[in-house]
């Protein structure tokens, strides 16, 4: 299958369980059940988990995924965002909705859902990433909210979901020129005007990432790292699924020491600085040379 295949391969898995997943969000609902969920469906339709599934509540702006015995529910009242990652031979989809548990937050998510709709129809060869940034700015701010100001999207690459160029989603700058070809996900965020508009680093969100080969100790130590790097390579995975795999107390500290080894990396949770509800659009685009596929679409 050709690259171009693969990706939009991915796309349409990626897109088919968004709109599952969002069909089984509800108040009550534990949140590991959806992550479970999505691993499982995207499995079932022939992919890969890019990245663990991604269930983020209110002021969680991004990077929390259920750990082993997770008991979060959705609240009454809440916005979720449900992002999902999968890759087709390594060629990526990265794909996000909210859904909203409060009629008065509904205007957030079109916010969201309007800036990136702008930022698609603006995507073409040549394109300047930071005129995108300014479309998706005046849009969210054309309906009551204001976009978060340091979070992007990225441009992606085989097994690499941040592969460096971003897209903003405010002005200032021209930025970088889109290329034919080039892969980009595209992820306004939306808050109200009230709000900080920033994101800061919060607890671990039992997402992780395979960084460096270094000696370890134990044989298990050994054996788990290779487990990583043969499965996940350069793409984030869950302790979840390592859990599963060495089970019990061993298990735990086996992934702490690897921890501490610098081996693998923690991605924190991203916060919304004042506390203020998050809502989130997002789709993959392939920038052709009048415009773009959204293979998410
Ligand atoms: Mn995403
Ligand atoms: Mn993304």
């Amino acid at each position: 299958m050709s690259a171009q295949d693969s990706l939009i391969k991915a796309g349409g898995i990626a897109s088919q369980v968004r709109e599952e997943a969002k069909s089984i969000v509800e108040v009550g609902k534990p949140v590991i059940e959806i992550c479970e969920f999505v691993r499982r469906r995207v499995s079932e339709l022939g992919g890969g988990l890019a990245f663990p599934c991604n269930v983020d509540i209110d002021y969680v702006a991004a990077h929390y995924t259920s750990p082993l015995g997770d008991t979060t529910v959705v609240e009454d009242g809440s916005l979720v965002k449900v992002d999902i990652g999968v890759h087709v031979d390594g060629y990526i989809a990265d794909t996000a909705t909210t859904v909203c548990f409060d009629p008065r937050l509904r205007g957030l998510v079109d916010a969201a859902e309007a800036g990136l709709d702008a930022a698609i129809k603006a995507v073409r060869a040549g394109a300047k990433s930071g005129d995108i940034g300014s479309i998706i700015e005046r849009t969210i701010k054309a309906r009551g909210a204001i976009p978060i100001r340091n979070l992007t999207g990225h441009r992606m690459a085989r097994y690499v979901v941040h592969a460096g160029q971003s897209i903003p989603n405010v002005s200032g700058g021209n930025g970088h020129t889109l290329r034919e070809g080039d892969v980009y996900a595209i992820e306004p965020f939306s808050v109200p005007p009230t709000a900080s508009g920033q994101i800061t680093n919060g607890p671990p969100g039992h997402i992780y990432q395979f960084k460096k080969k270094r000696r370890v100790r134990s044989e298990t130590a050994k054996r788990m790292l290779k487990v990583i790097q043969s499965e996940y390579r350069t793409l984030p995975f869950a302790s979840l699924w390592i859990q599963e795999k060495f089970p019990g107390r061993e298990g735990v500290e086996t992934f702490s020491e690897l921890l501490r080894s610098k081996c693998i990396d923690s991605y924190p949770q991203l916060l919304e600085e004042s506390h203020a509800p998050v809502a989130q659009a997002e789709h993959t685009v392939i920038v052709t040379e009048d415009g773009c596929t959204v293979t998410t679409a």
